[in-house]
């Protein structure tokens, strides 16, 4: 699905000097590169940019050009409330609803400055002024190139925002793996290693330099794995005190879902975290399986058809016993 509302941009962008941008809680290579990249050409078309996230992001993001001017709603929400109030206009990137920003919420529904949606997920809210919402791209770094040059503006990509753009690209489409990596898709990212990007840099920040933790974490979460009798549901999980024991820290467990795909015959995978009394999940499938549907039926959640995630307001226990209801688990 795609929809492009646009009519009268370009002229309440030229009555904007405040920008805020913004993009869902837990950020991800795909959210910052977005964000970090349209601030920097936002700032080469002489605006004022802040760029406000829900709550930390990690590590491996912060070596992205523009990270240190980077404002984290749950740190300190004065400024940012003020930062929101005051623009003229507010990008909301890589989501597609209130609820994505978490605690942000709130602010953002009450700020008064047009709304732009630059966004790739399913079934988009109504609320923006301006919308450019497509299913089929990769990412929404994508979507930021595409945004670029429709307006002329991808001279103001430098080696930096590109690198954030290439960064996002790869960390969603699983380094040009998944089924919405499209031809164009490499045409942009060339585009970008055009402008400087190295690619094996890139590569290497992003899975090259991960802390001993994550491996701990991946091995246990590999060694307790269930599988349905005919294999081809395959669950994934970690408790909060293995968290605790083996060293978690925001972002480690990232990609970890995409492990039981990787196993023969397996059409869909769903991994979960236990943290504070709750659990939060993601999910994968291959095909025709809609794992977008079923994180919005039964998980609190939503996303793409092959990639959601959720949330379940139990105990890891109680969680696994749920899924495995819903999936009808023989
Ligand atoms: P991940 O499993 O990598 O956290 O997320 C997979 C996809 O589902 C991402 O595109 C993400 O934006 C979306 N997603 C993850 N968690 C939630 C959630 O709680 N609600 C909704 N609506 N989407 C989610
Ligand atoms: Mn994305």
């Amino acid at each position: 699905m795609k929809e492009i509302r646009l009519d009268g941009f370009t002229e309440a962008l030229a009555d904007s000097s405040n920008i805020v941008i913004t993009n869902h809680t837990n950020p991800d290579g795909d959210a910052m590169g977005s964000a970090l990249a349209l601030a920097h050409v936002l700032k080469g078309l002489g605006k004022n940019v802040s760029v406000i996230v829900p709550n930390p992001y990690p590590k491996f993001l912060w070596h992205l050009q523009g990270n240190d001017a980077v404002m984290i709603y749950s740190n300190g929400k004065k400024l940012a409330n003020q930062k929101i109030a005051e623009a003229q206009m507010l990008f909301h990137l890589d989501y597609n609803a209130y609820g994505r920003a978490a605690d942000m919420e709130e602010a953002l529904r009450n700020a008064t400055g047009k709304k732009v949606m630059i966004d790739h997920h399913q079934q988009p809210e109504d609320w923006p002024d301006f919308m450019y919402s497509d299913t089929s791209m990769s990412s929404t770094c994508q979507m930021i190139y595409e945004f670029c040059e429709m307006y002329g503006w991808t001279g103001h990509l430098d080696k930096g925002s590109a690198e954030c753009l290439y960064t996002g690209i790869v960390t969603d489409t699983g380094s040009f793996k998944y089924s919405a990596t499209s031809s164009r898709t490499h045409e942009v990212a060339g585009k970008l290693l055009d402008l400087g990007v190295e690619s094996q840099a890139v590569q290497n920040s992003i899975f090259d330099a991960q802390p001993i933790a994550r491996l701990r974490l991946l091995g246990a979460m590999l060694d307790q794995l269930e599988t349905n009798a005919s294999g081809t549901i395959v669950l994934l999980y970690l408790s909060q005190s293995q968290c605790e024991s083996l060293g978690y820290e925001k972002g480690i467990t990232e990609g970890f879902v995409n492990y039981g795909l990787s196993i023969e015959g397996a059409q869909m995978t769903l991994f979960m975290r236990e943290e504070e009394g709750i659990v939060k999940l993601s999910l994968r499938s291959k095909g025709i399986i809609d794992v977008n549907e079923i994180a919005r039926a039964s998980f609190n959640g939503g996303g793409h058809k092959n990639a959601a995630g959720g949330k379940l307001e139990m105990a890891l226990p109680e969680a696994l016993a749920y899924a495995k209801k819903v999936f009808e688990w023989v």
